[in-house]
Formats: structure tokens, sequence, C-alpha cells
């Protein structure tokens, strides 16, 4: 599968009264063609800055892109003018966020957005914009499309909202979809109905998703790839199969165990519950070891004077740990 999105070395630093923070440290990625690739890591370890740069949404000032490149199907988005760029937002490349109803504006109907985003961006008349977001609702699965795209987006439950925010987001048919936390404001089922409507869009589209979540289990169901990202470093990348089965890093083995098993514990109705002590330190705070040491028990003396650099596991798996070299994990 060839990469439609190579994200290499990315650096962004932010100015603070605290002094400045890297908030993306060295940050490397590839998007297949048709693939879905999960981001996982608690708040605050890179994410979602992960996304607004590719998106070319970091706000400057107080943010920048320092270094790296961002290049989407051979096209480098850290020097394209605002306006080119802008013409690639919403066309080539788009994004869910976590919360609809704050991305869809509250004064237009849900069918006059998704139209105006077709306009915006393909030479189509205004009627054929309109049967477009018909079209988007129903395959989003909006019942009577036609009469829901005439609504208000207060008139809609929560999870209809998200779903009409996948149908603007995949509109113009973009070759990437980047969907930040896209169901963190909603119920359990209706979560599983839109991981669902995810996954089958992929399949229908063969548009390329970036998934940022830190629910592993939508990272097990839907996911082909992981890379997991702690203090804004990306600290281990592999197939599903390779980082849910055989995790190299503590920090993935942390997040993993924080997962309950039911299985494991047949009959008690509380499962006993793992987690990774302490908390992500503050971006202005890393010093020059690892960043996740103050947390690891396999911490040694070189964690605290070197950051470990990424290294091979296999050719799909590499991870960013000392341990690594030492074989402690195998
Ligand atoms: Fe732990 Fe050291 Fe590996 Fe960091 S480099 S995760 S401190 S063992």
């Amino acid at each position: 599968m060839s990469v439609v999105l190579d994200v290499k070395d990315l650096v962004v630093d932010f100015k603070t009264r605290a002094g400045n923070a890297r908030v993306l440290n060295q940050v490397s990625l590839d998007l297949r063609e048709g693939e879905i690739l999960g981001i996982v890591g608690e708040s605050g370890c890179g994410k979602s800055m992960t996304a607004l740069s590719i998106m070319g949404l970091i706000p400057n000032p107080p943010g920048r892109i320092t270094s790296g490149s961002i290049s989407l199907d051979g096209q480098e988005l850290t020097s394209m003018p605002a306006a080119k760029l802008r013409a690639i937002r919403g066309n080539r490349i788009s994004m869910i966020f976590q919360e609809p109803m704050t991305s869809l504006n509250p004064v237009f109907r849900i069918g006059d957005q998704i139209s105006e985003s077709v306009l915006l961006h393909q030479n189509v008349s205004k009627k054929e914009a309109w049967k477009r977001a018909v079209e988007m609702l129903e395959l989003v699965g909006i019942p009577e499309p036609a009469v829901r795209a005439r609504s208000y987006p207060h008139e809609l439950s929560g999870g209809m909202r998200q779903r009409v925010m996948i149908g603007l987001a995949l509109a113009c048919k973009p070759k990437v979809l980047i969907a930040d936390e896209p169901t963190t404001a909603l119920d359990v089922t209706v979560q599983a109905q839109i991981f669902d409507l995810l996954k089958n869009l992929q399949e229908e589209t063969g548009t390329a998703i970036i998934l940022i979540t830190h629910d592993m289990g939508a990272v097990a169901e839907l996911a082909d790839r992981v890379s997991v990202m702690y203090a804004g470093h990306v600290i281990e990348t592999g197939s599903t199969r390779q980082i849910l089965d055989d995790p190299r890093h503590p920090y993935t083995r942390g997040l993993i165990s924080c997962v309950p098993h039911l299985e494991d514990n047949p009959g008690d109705e509380r499962p006993y519950l793992e987690e990774i002590e302490g908390v992500v330190p503050p971006l202005t705070e890393l010093g020059t070891g690892c960043a996740f040491a103050p947390r690891c028990k396999h911490v040694m003396d070189r964690c605290l004077t070197t950051n470990p650099v990424i290294g091979r596991v296999s050719q799909q798996h590499s991870v960013a740990c000392h341990l690594l070299k030492e074989k402690e994990l195998a």
C-alpha cells in the first residue's frame, strides 16, 4: 500500500508563561492508502496537536512548527501558502472533532452546511451540492435524509450530529480523514454505532483514517496499525496485533493493562483495574532523559540522561526505549 500521508521528524513548540513547551518532538508516522491508523495515549501526549499540525490549524502565535515535514501525496504542507492549504483542507484532507455541537454552525441547516463545503471545493451547481448533501446524510445513516437536511443542529441527537459531522467531512471524498476522539461526547451504545460507521465508510470509500483515541478497545477493533504517543513523542508503532500481543514499551504495556478484562476474573463483577502511576509531566519541564522515566518500573541510570531513539523490533514494529537493546523485554 502506498503512503498517502508522511509525517517526518515533526517538532512543534508553544510559547507559554512558564517557558517553551515542546508539544511535539521528532514525531514521525505514516498513513497508507485505505488503512486506519490508531494514535493512542493519555490526554496531553500530543495526539490532537499532531492532528492540528497536519491540518495546518496550530494557532500561531503562540504555537509554531519549528522543523520537520508533513507530506500529503508527495506535496509538502508545512511550507504551503495559507490559501492553498485552505483549498486542501476539507477537500483532500478532513477532520472530525470531539464535540459536533461546537463544530456545526447552530444557525444554518445541516444540508446547507454540507452543501457549502461541496460548493467551496468542487465545481458543481447549488442544486447538485444539495443533492450531494442529502446523499451524504443517507450514507451516514440519517433516516429520511431529504427531510433531515432541512434540520438545524439543535434538532438532532448527539449521535446524529456526529453522523452529520462525518458526512460533512467525507462530502468531498477526502484521501485522509482525521477522527479526533469522535465518540467522547456520546454514550456507549452510540459510540459503537459511530465506530461501525467509520469502519464501513472506510471500506466503502477507501479513505485512509487516522483515529485518535484513548480507547484501546476501539483501536483493537478498528485500526490496522497503531502509534503510541507519550509527552509529545511517538514511542511505539506497529500493527495492531504487534502492539496488543507484543507491546515493547513499558508505557504501551501500561495502557493495555489498564483495559478491564472480565474474562480474566470469571464471576467477579468488579475486575481489578491496573493503573499507570503518576501523570504526564508538564511539557515545559521535560529534561534530557526519557520522559516516561519518573513513571517507569524499569528505569535505569541512562534513562535519566539520554532520550531513547526509535529502534526496530521488526520491519513493521518500532519502539523508543533503552530496554530494546538490553533485550530485557524479549
Ligand atoms: Fe523506562 Fe528507560 Fe524505557 Fe524510558 S527508556 S521507558 S525509563 S526503560
